[in-house]
């Protein structure tokens, strides 16, 4: 591991001075800095930790639209009631992440900026189209989170940015969310494949939006239009729902690594969507009754 300067602003102010230098890079929880930083895939003279920044560390709900801090852990997320009520797709990954140690540092910040086609985050705010708020020392501009990635590790972030929260609009109606997750164990598993849906119904119990992505099976997150497209203006019936499920796996060409092959990841990806977007119709359902 080579030597690096350490700083920890207590300020945003503080932290966007910061950033202004030159080779600098962001710590928040470390989970997945230092891992790397041990095997030299890491590296900067300057490492910024950003854990003692409170204004990064907020869950609040403003006018319908949810904020969350990019400081935010996943421990906090899963123990939210705020976030229990208004996005349960969201509380079932972050809960899912790792262990409690892993969970206790981690934050959704740092899950994001990772960019690993494997966050657990991120498919649960791609199906709420949340937006990624980002700020330099002179301005801020706000990505939408399916936008938001380039690649494997690569994101929109500029030089001198940081994410300072991400938000979503509550669903509002009889709407569901759902979160699956397949590892090649059931504890302590980076995704093999992950899945995300998010319903709505309208009082005819038709589906009136339907929003799905799955995570783990491309170099990015994807949402799956082809497979919404077949739910909206429909009853969702089990036989509608396994027939969307099916779609979601056409436009993606899945990939093959050290966890699954491609082959694999098609088929659990169908499956899981499905259990998704059925969990999302059961929640939506309960609202309308
Ligand atoms: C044992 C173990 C198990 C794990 N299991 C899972 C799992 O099941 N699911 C999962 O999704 N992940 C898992 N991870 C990965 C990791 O815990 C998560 O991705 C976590 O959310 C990363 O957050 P962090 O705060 O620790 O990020 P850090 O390691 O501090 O940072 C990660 C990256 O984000 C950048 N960054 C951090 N905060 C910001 C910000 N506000 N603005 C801009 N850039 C920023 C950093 O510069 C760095 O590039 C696991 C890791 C470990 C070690």
């Amino acid at each position: 591991m080579q030597d690096f300067e350490f700083l920890q602003p207590k300020s945003l102010a503080e932290l966007s001075d910061l950033l202004a230098g030159s080779d600098t890079r962001l710590v928040a929880g470390g989970t997945d800095v230092i891992p790397k930083m041990r095997h030299n895939l890491f590296a900067a003279s300057t490492l910024i930790d950003l854990s003692r920044v409170d204004d990064l560390n907020f869950i609040q709900e403003d006018e319908g639209e949810v904020k969350i801090g990019a400081c935010v852990t996943h421990q906090q997320i899963a123990e939210s009631e705020l976030l229990a009520l208004v996005n349960p797709s969201l509380v079932a990954a972050s809960a899912s992440v790792g262990c409690v140690q892993t969970r206790n540092r981690g934050t959704l910040g740092g899950n994001i900026a990772n960019a690993s086609p494997a966050a657990d985050a991120v498919p649960p705010l791609f199906v709420y189209s949340a937006q990624v708020h980002l700020r330099d020392k002179d301005a801020q501009r706000a990505v939408p989170i399916t936008e938001f990635f380039t690649g494997p590790g690569s994101t929109m972030l500029g030089s001198g940015e940081y994410i300072h929260h991400i938000s979503f609009p509550r669903l509002k109606g009889a709407w569901g969310s759902a979160f699956q997750k397949m590892g090649k164990r059931s504890g302590m598993a980076i995704a093999v494949v992950s899945a995300a849906a998010a319903v709505v119904l309208d009082e005819s119990g038709a589906v009136k939006d339907a929003r799905i992505a799955l995570g783990s099976v491309a170099p990015t997150v994807v949402r799956c239009l082809l497979a919404e497209s077949i739910l909206v203006n429909q009853e969702p019936t089990p036989e509608l729902v396994k027939k969307a499920a099916d779609a979601c796996i056409t436009d993606i060409s899945t990939i093959s690594d050290v966890r699954s092959t491609a082959e694999y990841r098609q088929h659990a990806a169908a499956v899981l969507a499905g259990r998704a977007i059925q969990q999302a119709v059961y929640q939506a359902r309960m609202r309308l009754a």
